[in-house]
């Protein structure tokens, strides 16, 4: 379905204002299929009709520690996402930390009680932390939520390509993610940070989550800003299973990531080896682009999927979904 965005955009919020958060504003900034109305950190939340300026929302966050700060939108608030849904948004990217790991199921939950209909999608990263989203796919539907998980980079954007990539198979043999990050400064993304070392050895979840932040620092000055992962808990595993390409044992992630230099230490692809129904053996490989941040690469997919959710959604389609099955739409 073709939705007329251009004379109604989307009234799409974004909960989290970190990283990720502030780059998914100055993303929507220029677009015009979609207005940026609504946003929460843990702190507050703020909230404009006529849509909030990514600057200042920034600036109320950075010198103040809460966009609740900024004015006139600003509310602050210490449950701040439960005091945001009574206003007018159609969808919402959670740009949240999943710590703990049960942190965006409960947030899902939530919307459900709230009575709120709308989109959701999420950058979600663990298998486990998805299996609690699938749990509750029936609630969402009744609900009238349409909720479409795992729209990130990995998973996400390589997850979808190895969908179609997989096409070209009779049998699908291996999915080989790689991921190469580059970020100037480990406290611009302290969550993702935190949730990468929770799959160093010796740490987990919870471990990584009650670090300090110095704590943090002290670890990557060991690793030289190096944190270096592989065979990761990815639910690109479990997207590519419900998708029917291939069982989850079949799917690997691995990766590097430099806490301290913005240029990729290695280039993010996806390899998809399979046999042709002639019987040939094949690898497709699919290469981000190494000039593409990590923010470009999970923003952009996140509401290019919040497109297609509200799509479903108008077509009164409600439940739960995954970045592997759903095409996602380009937002203008
Ligand atoms: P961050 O630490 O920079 O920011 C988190 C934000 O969430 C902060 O603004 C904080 O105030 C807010 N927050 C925390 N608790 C809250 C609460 N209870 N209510 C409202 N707001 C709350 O995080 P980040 O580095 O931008 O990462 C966000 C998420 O994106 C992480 O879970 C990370 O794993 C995920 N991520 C996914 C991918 C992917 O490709 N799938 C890639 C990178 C990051």
């Amino acid at each position: 379905m073709i939705i007329d965005t251009i004379n109604s955009p989307i009234r799409v919020g974004v909960l989290g204002f970190g990283g990720l958060g502030q780059a998914a504003a100055r993303v929507l900034t220029p677009k015009k299929e979609m207005l940026w109305v609504a946003t929460a950190d843990k702190k507050g939340f703020a909230y404009d009709d006529s849509g909030l300026s990514p600057d200042a929302a920034i600036k109320s966050y950075v010198q103040q520690g809460s966009v609740g700060h900024l004015q006139p939108q600003g509310v602050l608030s210490d449950n701040s996402i439960q005091d945001l849904l009574s206003h007018d948004v159609e969808g919402y990217f959670l740009a949240l930390p999943n710590l703990p790991n049960t942190f965006m199921a409960d947030v899902a939950k939530t919307f459900i009680a709230s009575g709120w209909q709308g989109v959701l999608v999420d950058a979600l990263k663990r298998t486990s932390a998805m299996e609690q989203i699938l749990e509750i796919q029936t609630d969402l539907r009744k609900a009238g939520i349409t909720y479409i998980t795992g729209c990130g980079a990995t998973p996400g954007l390589l997850t979808a390509a190895a969908a179609i990539a997989a096409q070209s198979y009779a049998e699908i043999h291996s999915v080989k993610i790689t991921f190469g990050v580059g970020i100037a400064n480990w406290e611009a993304y302290r969550a993702t940070i935190r949730e990468d070392i929770a799959h160093m050895p010796e740490f987990d979840v919870e471990t990584a989550r009650a670090m300090s932040d110095e704590e943090v620092a002290a670890l990557l000055d060991k690793t030289n800003g190096i944190i270096a992962l592989e065979d990761m808990e990815h639910a690109d595993d479990i997207m590519l299973e419900l998708a029917g390409i291939c069982d989850r044992d079949r799917v690997t992630v691995g990766g590097v990531v430099d806490t301290r230099n913005k240029k990729k230490p290695l280039s993010t692809n996806v390899q998809v080896t399979g046999r042709t129904f002639e019987g040939k053996i094949s690898t497709h490989t699919f290469t981000l682009g190494d000039e593409t941040s990590m923010a470009a690469n999970v923003c952009g997919p996140a509401f290019g999927y919040l497109k297609a959710g509200v799509a479903l959604q108008r077509r009164g389609l409600t439940g739960l979904f995954t970045a592997a099955e759903i095409m996602p739409q380009f937002v203008r």
